[in-house]
């Protein structure tokens, strides 16, 4: 009888040292079987034009261009397209463990000439346009590689290549004046005035993006890489999916669709030599 009320006080004791050590067991096994996903880490470079005669802060030769790919080709980084992101976050997809992504903004019609070294380099890029540059003051113009902008005709090749996408990088909002920078807040207007004139201006850039080439861009590029918090909402009604800044951080993707907001960028001024820039820059951890 006493044996027996021993064994019994026993029992659940035992459950409950068991319970725990199954508990433990299991969670070590699942993450033997699914171990935990690391974060993909994405370095964007972002250029702009792309200058035929001499370097600066926001032009590069082509030949700087040219090395620059062959050196992330070399050193086995694989380009990144906005889409691959999306699949990545979206739909289960997966993305090379060394991983970059390439833009340019502004839209210079000197920017045609990656166009050659993508398919060289099997690599592929997102430019980011202004609405109003392309139409208003690149139709007109004489295709310059100094100074010219894409025309609506050279987006749509750029589209058709298929290693190029467009982001909207405002219609008329990528400017420094009357106190705001780019679309960001000024100061002194109230939120509702601020939502409207981002609003407005967002989805006019939408419409005539769609208008010309059929597509709805999900990429959106802040003019001076300048945010406000309350862009956010108007940026996530008009579907963008992706947003880039100009933070010089590298990212780390996640299957979480925020890892795709506020995305860094190192600006690739002219006055580094490819090497310096990627040690700089990219090739670090
Ligand atoms: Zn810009």
């Amino acid at each position: 009888m006493y044996k027996c009320f021993r064994v019994k006080k026993l029992i659940v004791p035992v459950i409950i040292i068991l319970c725990i050590a199954f508990f433990f067991m299991g969670k070590k096994l699942f993450s033997i079987a699914y171990p935990e996903e690391k974060p993909v880490k994405l370095p964007v470079i972002m250029y702009h034009s792309i200058y035929t005669d001499s370097p600066s802060e926001y032009a590069v030769t082509p030949q700087q261009l040219e090395n620059d790919m062959k050196w992330l080709h070399d050193n086995g980084y694989k380009t990144v397209s906005a889409q691959n992101l999306c699949d990545y976050v979206f739909n289960n997809g997966s993305l090379p463990e060394k991983c970059v992504m390439i833009t340019l903004d502004d839209g210079y019609y000197n920017n045609m000439q990656i166009l050659p070294l993508l398919e060289k380099y099997d690599m592929c890029a997102v430019i980011s346009i202004v609405g109003k540059y392309t139409d208003e003051y690149a139709e007109n113009d004489p295709h310059n590689l100094n100074y010219s902008y894409l025309t609506w005709k050279d987006v749509n090749d750029l589209l058709d290549s298929g290693r190029v996408e467009i982001g909207n990088h405002t219609y008329d909002m990528h400017s420094l004046y009357n106190g705001r920078k780019g679309c960001a807040k000024n100061a002194s207007e109230s939120e509702n005035n601020y939502v409207s004139a981002i609003s407005a201006d967002i989805s006019l850039m939408q419409e005539k993006i769609r208008e010309n080439t059929g597509i709805s861009p999900f990429i959106f590029t802040y003019p001076f890489g300048a945010v406000s918090p309350e862009s956010r909402s108007v940026l996530r009604e008009n579907g963008f999916l992706i947003t880039f800044t100009c933070r010089e951080l590298p990212n780390y993707i996640t299957r979480d669709p925020k890892s795709l907001l506020g995305t860094g960028r190192f600006n690739r001024s002219g006055v580094y030599s490819t090497e310096e820039f990627m040690e700089k820059y990219i090739a670090h951890d």
